[in-house]
């Protein structure tokens, strides 16, 4: 009998111990709290960089808002799936959260390029505004929507570096038969033009430009890139990002994980994800100017602006994988018209504003 008790409570234990919910009831039985364990999963190293820690900030943030009833262990790319499989662990609901970037999914949703960033698109401040003010999210969701995953935006590097290059880029010609790394929409902008896009987890990035498996890779920004020693392996660094233009980091959530926290919860995980999407630009910022000299006085990197010519064939071209993008997809196709209808506006506003006074505190910088 006493056995029997044993063993019981130690099955209790064991099922406390590996499931998702624990609940801790009062002598008079009613629920006093509720306890989720979740996984979260990252298409990152774990802790890179601002990628990497903000998710870790993000289960932290929710820890003590919660005051430990949502408890989030974060993993690194292929701690426990590859990268690239992040999405699917989300959607099927092995694990109830990740972190990565929506263009990663072009396989399965072509709109989800949309919500990272499109090439010469929207700069970090532009890109937030869509998303919440301006139909974008309302967009996001539909597209994750058949995927049973529902995302919200958990970070924003702002415009990045057009990568690292061990060729010098002079005329469109030189993007001939250039193997890059470089995802989404700009990856098939530079196949139009005659290069060879792939994607590659950027963990690997470092031995692919080694080896010579490729011959440029875009990733970030100066932190970012520093931090991957890209400088020991490529020759020149290449400016300005004009495909990623302000990129949009995803936090996605298992649907039924989301809905079966109570509406307290539910507001916790959203307003911690809109703080660390601020958070995370506003780290880039403090940080990329400091590694940009780093680069450029300690490691002595040769910093290249591509030519006006090379930006104006890219600009082109990008104008066109859109509208194909469009004509193919109908998600896409309506994606894309909010998308530009909004970009054509803060454009607008923003040569009176941002613009203007990036030119006018230029003209006596000292
Ligand atoms: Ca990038």
């Amino acid at each position: 009998m006493i056995k029997k008790i044993i063993v019981s409570a130690l099955l209790a234990l064991s099922l406390t111990a590996c499931g998702e919910k624990e609940q801790a009831t009062t002598s008079a039985g009613t629920v006093e709290q509720q306890t989720y364990k979740w996984k979260m999963v990252t298409t990152w190293p774990k802790n890179f960089p601002g990628l990497g820690t903000s998710p870790e900030k993000f289960a932290k943030m929710v820890d003590e808002m919660t005051d430990g009833q949502i408890q989030i262990k974060v993993y690194g790319a292929g701690d426990l799936v590859p990268a690239l499989e992040v999405f699917d662990a989300v959607s099927q609901g092995s694990v109830e959260l990740g972190h990565g970037a929506s263009y990663y999914w072009k396989g399965k949703a072509p709109a989800a390029q949309f919500f990272t960033s499109v090439p010469f698109g929207l700069n970090a401040q532009e890109m937030n505004s869509w998303l919440y003010y301006g139909g974008g999210m309302a967009l996001w969701q539909e597209t994750y929507a058949p995927f049973n995953v529902v995302p919200l935006a958990g970070g924003n590097t702002g415009v990045q570096m057009a990568g690292w290059f061990n060729k010098e880029i002079n005329s469109v010609d030189d993007l001939t038969g250039l193997k890059m790394r470089i995802p989404g929409l700009g990856g098939e902008v530079l196949s139009s033009l005659g290069g060879t896009a792939v994607n590659i987890p950027g963990g690997e990035l470092y031995t692919a430009l080694q080896t010579g498996v490729i011959d440029a890779t875009e990733w970030v920004g100066p932190w970012n890139d520093l931090a991957f020693g890209f400088y020991q392996v490529a020759e020149y660094y290449y400016y300005p990002g004009w495909h990623e233009t302000g990129s949009t980091l995803e936090l996605i959530i298992n649907k039924d994980a989301l809905a079966s926290l109570p509406p307290r919860l539910q507001k916790i995980v959203e307003v911690a994800a809109r703080a660390v999407n601020q958070d995370m630009l506003d780290e880039y910022t403090a940080k990329n100017n400091d590694a940009l000299n780093t680069l450029i006085n300690e490691h002595g990197v040769k910093v290249r602006k591509l030519p006006d010519d090379v930006l104006a064939e890219l600009h082109a071209a990008s104008n066109k994988a859109l509208a194909d993008l469009a004509e193919n997809d109908e998600l896409s196709k309506k994606t894309y018209e909010s998308f530009k209808k909004f970009a054509e506006g803060v454009k607008n506003y923003h040569r009176y504003s941002e613009q203007a006074y990036y030119e006018a505190r230029d003209l006596n910088a000292n």
